[in-house]
């Protein structure tokens, strides 16, 4: 990929940033034909889009502030997704706990306007539960006053995978998609943006690129990239924090999850079954600025062992909690102060000197998110006008026949891939630590075939052992560090850097 970036100096799409946003963008404009590449300042996914809530849903708590075309898209995304991705993407039942009598006919009412907003596209109809139908699919639920509750389907996916996948898809299509380079500065011709000067994070090199467009998909990052064309811009993201902490899987038992459709503060919690752990979030705090690695704040992991013990017959404590991780949500400002009620629909900014920003959104609406963005550039561009063909495109390791077998199930068509690497060294499918399920055949597929650059992407995205477990994915840093050193051809002077790095990054996911 450096090659490409080093050789091919022009461009028809310049795409900033390597999340949900910026990987669909590259798909949809490489699916066109135009020539299309993707730069990200550290991994594919290390931003917001590793550390969402992991739903690929319509979003029921939009249908309660009335916005049902944003319900509506979301659900239809979520259907083709579905299709597209299915080794990544599964139906989940939520069970909505009901305590007071009016919750069960409200929210079962609620629950099937949602129903029908899916038409065709629905996972299952929702119902209302006894009170013993609720216990036997959710037996650590709080019995004290249960009445019953109300059950509806969403779907749940991996991030970082869906992620890495879509960066493979988008290469597939002939896009050149790197990590580690990072937008230093903009360029431009007669007051028009005409490129980008990018460094290459691993060598410091800067190199500059030219293109007839280019798209600014940085997230809460946006408006520092939009301060390189513009140093005077109205900055419009307001970052804000949301949290989750991951626990055992007894905590939460069986195959459905728990959502709590208002809590203290008015938010939605949700409690979810996810690669065998349970993971309880989230929060809505106000940041004063972007970062890469955001930390979680005392009161907001008080909040959620707070709520999660109300809601379970086992009360989590600090102890309990496996990981904790924090994403910002790049949302735009809309003047409010409360930014729980600022809408997730996206926005696309487009400056006087033809810089495109696409920003807002969910990881569900992303592929409309990136159709609109290029369909923007295009004129902004002057490219040749053609339509995006991404409805049914199939995202890399696209399977007729998705397992739920984790962690090889994620893998798809790759699995066979990993397979065959397993049996030429059968060493390979010794576990990374015995508290983890990853094999070390998935840290050399990662740098071979994933662009794994460090241990933090390997542990972090390419597997999710910071998530599951986070002290147990520092106790293994070392010896990935050394799978990855042969594989990458590294000093041992790497492999002590690469441990360092990684623990100061993982201490922010263990709680003292
Ligand atoms: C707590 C939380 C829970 C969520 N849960 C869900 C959910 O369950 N379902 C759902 O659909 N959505 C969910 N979302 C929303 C979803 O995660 C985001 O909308 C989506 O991930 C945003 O992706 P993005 O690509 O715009 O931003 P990001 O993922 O942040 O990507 C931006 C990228 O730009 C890169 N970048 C920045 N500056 C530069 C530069 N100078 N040069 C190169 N690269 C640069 C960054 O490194 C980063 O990787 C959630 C969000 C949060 C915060």
């Amino acid at each position: 990929m450096m090659t490409r970036i080093e050789q091919d100096l022009e461009w028809d799409v310049i795409i900033v940033g390597g999340g949900a946003t910026g990987l669909g963008t590259a798909i949809d404009s490489a699916a066109r034909g135009y020539t299309t590449v993707l730069l990200e300042q550290d991994d594919f996914a290390k931003g917001t889009s590793s550390r969402s809530t992991k739903l690929v849903h319509g979003g029921v708590r939009y249908l309660k502030q009335g916005n049902v075309a944003l319900v509506l898209e979301a659900l239809r995304e979520r259907g083709r997704l579905k299709k597209n991705a299915p080794h990544l993407v599964s139906d989940l039942p939520f069970i909505v706990p009901v305590y007071d009598w009016w919750e069960g006919p409200f929210y079962g009412i609620g629950l099937r306007v949602y129903d029908w907003m899916s038409g065709r596209l629905g996972l299952g109809d929702s119902e209302n539960l006894s009170r013993e139908e609720t216990l036997a699919r959710l037996p650590t639920i709080e019995s004290d006053g249960l009445r019953g509750g109300v059950v509806y389907f969403d779907a749940q996916f991996d991030d970082a995978r869906l992620a890495l996948n879509m960066a493979q898809t988008a290469a597939g299509l002939g896009a050149t998609v790197a990590n580690y380079v990072r937008v230093i500065g903009m360029t431009k011709t007669n007051s028009v943006v005409r490129g980008v000067v990018c460094r290459d994070e691993e060598t410091g090199r800067d190199i500059e690129l030219r293109g007839k467009v280019v798209i600014n998909a940085t997230g809460v990052f946006s408006d520092s990239i939009r301060r390189m064309d513009d140093p005077d811009v109205r900055p419009v993201i307001t970052p804000s924090q949301g949290v989750h902490i991951v626990l055992d899987q007894s905590f939460l038992p069986g195959n459905s999850a728990i959502m709590v459709p208002n809590t203290d503060d008015g938010r939605v919690l949700f409690a979810i079954p996810w690669h065998g752990t349970t993971v309880i979030g989230t929060t809505d705090t106000e940041v004063p600025f972007p970062s890469l690695e955001p930390k979680a704040l005392e009161e907001e992991i008080d909040f959620l062992l707070t709520h999660a013990a109300r809601y379970l017959t086992h009360d989590p404590i600090r102890s309990d909690v496996r990981s904790v991780f924090a994403g910002l949500r790049p949302l735009v400002s809309s003047g409010e102060d409360d930014t729980s009620a600022i809408s997730r629909e996206h926005t696309i900014l487009i400056s006087t000197s033809g810089l495109v920003t696409i920003t807002g959104g969910k990881w569900t609406t992303y592929r409309v998110m990136a159709k609109d963005a290029v369909d923007q550039a295009a004129i902004a561009g002057g490219l040749e006008p053609t339509k995006s063909s991404t409805k049914k495109l199939k995202i890399h390791g696209w399977t007729d026949s998705p397992t739920d077998s984790y962690p090889l199930g994620v893998y798809g068509s790759d699995a066979d891939g990993l397979n065959e690497l397993i049996s030429a060294d059968p060493g390979l499918v010794e576990v990374i630590h015995p508290d983890l399920p990853y094999v070390k055949a998935q840290v050399v597929w990662a740098v071979r075939e994933e662009m794994a650059r460090t241990v933090e992407d390997v542990l972090s995205r390419r597997t999710r052992a910071i998530l599951l477990y986070a002290r147990a994915s520092l106790e293994c840093a070392r010896s990935v560090a050394e799978i990855m050193q042969v594989e990458l051809d590294q000093s041992e002077d790497w492999v002590d850097d690469q441990v360092a790095t990684y623990s100061k990054i993982a201490a922010g996911y263990i709680l003292s």
